[in-house]
């Protein structure tokens, strides 16, 4: 029989592929993943009833598998990544949320705070090889939107064809607040000066009664969802997040997954979102819960299975280690992040994974898992088949 050819990048056809495939006895037998199944065929949404009840399924070599379908129906057998860099602009925060080892009190011995040539400068050497820089940092209790205006029309005069990810949603409410604009003010402002598109960091749990106990002062839930909104409404793509782990229950898990599938639903402005558990060293939340492999592992298969018109679910190796996220490309991930070069926030906070690995290691990884590498733009429009084989930069540029 001719198997039907994915198209590089993945198809919005997907349903209609689960249809076709064929599906593990495992999954048959089982009335709760059977359901879910039925529910993404026939266009059905799976419901925060559903969503516990998956979370407590047993069978979770079966609920990876149906993951897994979910994301082959999807994407084939690629599995994205890009060539990006990692820039933290400041450990300078006025908050203190009790699950950060990165922040620093502006008069700590280890605060820093990046002028406009430390940020180009840091950018320089890896310019070349990179198509994406990734910025975001503290709440600096001192800089204003024009210290981020300069930054990006900077970074964008050196280094034009490099996209610029930057600002958390807390970041831009903070720049909001002490520039005395509206956060849609802020938004085209620092869009006209260079801004691409925003990560999804600092959702958290998008709780309140969590929030409070976590991250007391960050933004509410509204406030997060409203940002991204607005970023959306201007055309500026954002990604989600979810920190996982430390005080919610598995019910205020299935309510943050709920309220960014409505909001994607409203916008479509979504382009991936990344599920990572709370890493405790060096943290103040003796109480938390600790993510076991099989847990995160868990977690991204249902973001998969619920979040159906979230394209992309990343298995963020800078937090959750190569290991782990060898085994979430087999649970429902597509996307591993990309080269990241540097990292401060996860390592401050205990993680160990390697920031020196290049496209060769990171096709290695995913090769190893029995799939294929596809070297992405930050946008997911640009798409790139990388052969392992041939050490060389021997891309073959492929528009989707
Ligand atoms: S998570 Fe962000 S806002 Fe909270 S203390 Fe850390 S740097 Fe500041």
């Amino acid at each position: 029989m001719h198997e039907e050819v994915v198209p590089l990048g993945g198809t919005n056809d997907w349903r209609k592929r689960l249809i076709s495939m064929p599906i593990p006895n495992s999954i048959l037998r089982n009335s709760t993943l059977k359901q879910a199944l039925d529910s993404l065929i026939h266009k059905g949404r799976i419901d925060r009833t559903l969503g516990v009840e998956l979370y407590f399924e047993t069978d979770i070599n079966a609920l990876f598998s149906l993951a897994h379908m979910v994301k082959y129906a999807r994407f084939g057998d690629q599995i994205f990544f890009n060539q990006n860099l990692h820039v933290n602009t400041t450990n300078i925060c006025v908050l203190a949320c009790r699950f950060c080892a990165f922040r620093k009190g502006p008069r700590h011995e280890d605060a820093y705070e990046l002028s406009v040539e430390e940020y180009l400068h840091r950018i320089d050497p890896f310019s070349t090889d990179i198509d994406e820089v990734h910025s975001v940092g503290g709440l600096h209790p001192t800089w204003n939107i024009e210290h981020y205006k300069n930054l990006y029309s900077g970074a964008k005069q050196k280094f034009p064809h490099i996209h610029i990810k930057s600002l958390t949603a807390v970041e831009i409410k903070h720049l909001a607040d002490r520039s005395n604009l509206s956060v849609c003010d802020v938004l085209v402002e620092l869009r006209n000066s260079g801004l691409d598109s925003i990560p999804g960091g600092g959702a958290e749990i998008l709780v309140d009664s969590v929030r409070d106990r976590i991250c007391r002062g960050k933004e509410s839930t509204q406030e997060y969802l409203d940002i991204h909104r607005s970023a959306h409404h201007l055309g500026i793509p954002s990604n989600c997040t979810m920190l996982f782990g430390t005080v919610e229950s598995i019910e205020d898990r299935i309510t943050h997954l709920e309220l960014l599938r409505e909001l994607q639903d409203e916008t479509n402005g979504f382009q991936c979102f990344v599920p990572y558990p709370f890493l405790p060293d060096f943290t103040r939340l003796p109480e938390a819960q600790l993510a076991t492999s099989s847990e995160i592992l868990r977690m991204i298969a249902i973001s998969r299975l619920m979040l159906d018109n979230i394209p992309h679910i990343k298995a963020y190796r800078m937090n959750i280690g190569n290991e782990v996220t060898q085994l979430a490309l087999l649970a429902g991930a597509d996307d591993i992040d990309g080269t990241v070069g540097h990292e401060e926030i996860m390592h401050s906070a205990g993680s160990t994974a390697p920031l020196d690995s290049g496209v060769q290691e990171l096709v290695k990884l995913i090769h190893e898992s029995n799939q294929i590498p596809i070297k992405r733009n930050t946008i997911y429009s640009q798409f790139f088949v990388e052969n392992c084989e041939k050490q060389e930069s021997n891309i073959l540029p492929v528009v989707a």
